[in-house]
């Protein structure tokens, strides 16, 4: 099997021309957004993914991993590879400089993540998750937990994970029964939580968990959960490792995919109680989850571009070699290479145009980010963070439903050798299953989408983005017949989203389960049409170039027939969802719940 190779021409083309959308000229803001630093980072950063991380996803998902005692071991070369890992300063890529990180942009961290996701996912969640513990403790924590804990997480020495669900609280996290009773100026924790990615494991020797849980008296519901910092180990004043904590694992999960991943059930406190630290005020806990959300949401919407990539690759290699039939239209009795037929064509097409898509669409998101984190422009920083709120669940439930999509057509371009698990294809499939799932369901992503970001702000941010998407249709060029029809595609998606806008403030004054009826299908109208922008603008800009004389030429063609394909064989599909979403909404609330 092929190892995977990062997609560096196409991830640079999307850094150097599709940000700065939106808000302001964001390019400039960003010293460590040059093509040299770009180039630098991404090169190293491809070897890595195609040298250590590629070549153990294989063997992870056979092995999986091992619960002995409460102890986890994580399966054949991964220690050596996390120690590489951390060895080359990946884990501190946009770690912040006070605690040793090197503060680049999330742009470019994207860029980064996208390939060890691709390369190996169930790898990629360990520095994933302690990223996303990291924020939370930067973010919200107090000085003397920010120095004793950051710069080891940030380097990578000790890993951070999120306790967020438990049996009865998953979506809805207003039935956690974790317990936090204060005890001087620590608390005591109680409880078990479940599905704690990298819960328990062998590559640091120290992880830091990151738990919800209720104080005595708290207030019923969201609104009485606090957050707190419980290491396994507990940590002296000096920062050297003390006692084991009050915690064990008593299970890992057998899943269906990402199986060197390790998913541990926890529990605290068996013993009297973990000891674990207040991360801000009691109550706010939820909160301060939220507030990065953003970025956590957006690292799976990674994962399922990144998953798409790699499929993409291996359909793509599988279809170059295997000789099967004759196209039809030709003759000669000698067959030829599958990827002569049409339909081959058409399902790699769709993979490499959706990958090219997702990367433009995340990418983009990603520097939204960064202009609402960087900006010191009040103004910016507004119309940045209402852009980015409004992207992340698109990012998230369409990269993420998408990947699934395209993994699976991986498997069909291979016939009964995709069925076939030494092939690998069918791992991607399973790998990508669990990413329209964690970190908020494509239900809830979607639920966001239509009620707290669009429908909440009358639909300002939705109407905002869509005026810039109809500004690129009308730049299209009408000379060359190819944008022109990406123009008009684009230009229909405006008016299919324009009429489900105007139906959903509409009906949601009459029924508001009409909107949620149709907030999947919304959340994939615009997931489709933000692709289809910025397919739009990439192929206006090949185009350009070439009459320029300037940059790839093949790399630009490639472009342009791909986002053309895009626009001839994806966007028709705004219509359709359109007209499920007004006509079709009313029928999913028809039937009475008990005659299902
Ligand atoms: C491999 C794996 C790793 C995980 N890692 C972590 C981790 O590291 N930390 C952590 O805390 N959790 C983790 N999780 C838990 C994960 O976040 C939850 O499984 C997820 O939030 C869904 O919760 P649930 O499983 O209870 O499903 P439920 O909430 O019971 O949802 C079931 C179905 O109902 C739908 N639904 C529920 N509520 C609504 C609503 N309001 N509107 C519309 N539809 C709704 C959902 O979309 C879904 O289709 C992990 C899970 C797995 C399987």
């Amino acid at each position: 099997m092929a190892e995977y190779q990062a997609p560096i021409a196409d991830m640079k083309f999307v850094i150097e021309n599709l940000i700065g959308s939106g808000c302001s000229d964001v390019i400039s803001d960003y010293v460590d957004v040059t093509p040299e630093l770009v180039d630098a980072v991404l090169t190293e950063a491809g070897k890595l993914a195609t040298e250590v991380l590629s070549p153990l996803n294989r063997s992870g998902d056979v092995e999986g991993c091992r619960l002995e005692g409460d102890v986890v071991h994580t399966s054949d070369g991964w220690r050596a590879a996390y120690a590489t890992f951390v060895e080359a300063g990946w884990m501190s890529v946009s770690g912040e400089p006070e605690f040793g990180g090197q503060g680049l942009s999330k742009l470019v961290a994207s860029s980064v993540s996208e390939m060890w996701n691709s390369a190996n996912l169930a790898f990629a969640l360990c520095p994933m998750l302690t990223q996303g513990a990291t924020d939370a403790i930067r973010l919200h924590a107090d000085k003397d937990l920010k120095d004793l804990y950051l710069p080891k997480m940030v380097a990578g020495q000790w890993s951070g994970t999120m306790n967020l669900t438990e049996p009865q609280a998953g979506s809805d996290l207003s039935g956690v029964r974790t317990k936090a009773v204060p005890e001087g100026r620590h608390y005591r924790i109680t409880g078990q939580k479940v599905y704690v990615t990298y819960g328990e494991h062998d590559l640091t020797e120290n992880i830091i968990h990151l738990v919800l849980a209720k104080t005595p008296g708290a207030p019923e519901g969201t609104r009485g959960i606090s957050l707190f910092v419980v290491p396994k180990y507990l940590v002296n004043e000096d920062g050297s490792l003390g006692e084991r904590n009050d915690l064990r694992c008593v299970s890992i999960e057998h899943k269906l995919g990402i199986h060197a991943s390790p998913t541990a059930v926890i529990s605290y406190g068996d013993d009297g109680g973990a000891i674990g630290y207040l991360i801000g005020e009691e109550n706010l806990g939820l909160s301060y989850m939220f507030t990065m959300m953003n970025v956590a949401r957006h690292a799976v919407g990674l994962e399922g571009l990144a998953l798409t990539e790699r499929a993409y690759q291996l359909a793509l290699n599988f279809a170059r070699e295997r000789v099967q039939g004759e196209p039809l239209g030709t003759s000669g009795g000698k067959g030829a290479t599958i990827i002569e037929h049409a339909d081959v064509r058409r399902m790699l097409l769709l993979m490499k145009s959706h990958a090219e898509a997702m990367r433009a669409l995340a990418y983009v998101c990603a520097d939204i980010y960064d202009t609402a984190e960087k900006s010191l422009d009040p103004e910016v920083v507004q119309c940045a963070s209402r852009r980015g709120d409004f992207l992340t669940p698109i990012v998230k439930g369409w990269c993420t439903e998408t990947g699934i999509q395209m993994a699976s057509l991986g498997i069909q371009v291979h016939g009964g050798m995709g069925f076939i698990e030494e092939t690998g294809a069918a791992q991607y499939l399973r790998d990508a299953r669990i990413t329209t799932i964690y970190e908020g369901t494509t239900g809830i992503q979607a639920a966001d989408l239509v009620s707290r970001k669009t429908l909440r702000d009358g639909g300002v941010a939705a109407l905002d983005l869509l005026e810039e998407i109809e500004s690129v249709a009308g730049f299209l060029s009408v000379e060359d017949p190819r944008l022109k029809e990406i123009g008009a595609n684009l230009a229909q998606a405006v008016v299919d989203i324009r009429v489900v806008l105007e139906w959903m403030v509409k009906v949601q004054t009459e029924d508001l389960r009409l909107p949620a009826a149709a907030s999947v299908h919304y959340l994939h109208l615009w997931g489709v049409t933000c692709g289809g922008w910025l397919m739009a603008k990439a192929a206006q800009l090949c185009c350009d170039k070439l009459i320029a004389g300037e940059g790839d030429s093949v790399f630009c063609e490639t472009k342009i027939a791909t986002a053309h394909f895009y626009a001839n064989q994806v966007m028709p599909q705004t219509s359709t969802l359109a007209r499920i979403i007004v006509r079709g909404s009313g029928s999913v609330l028809d039937l009475d719940t008990t005659n299902f």
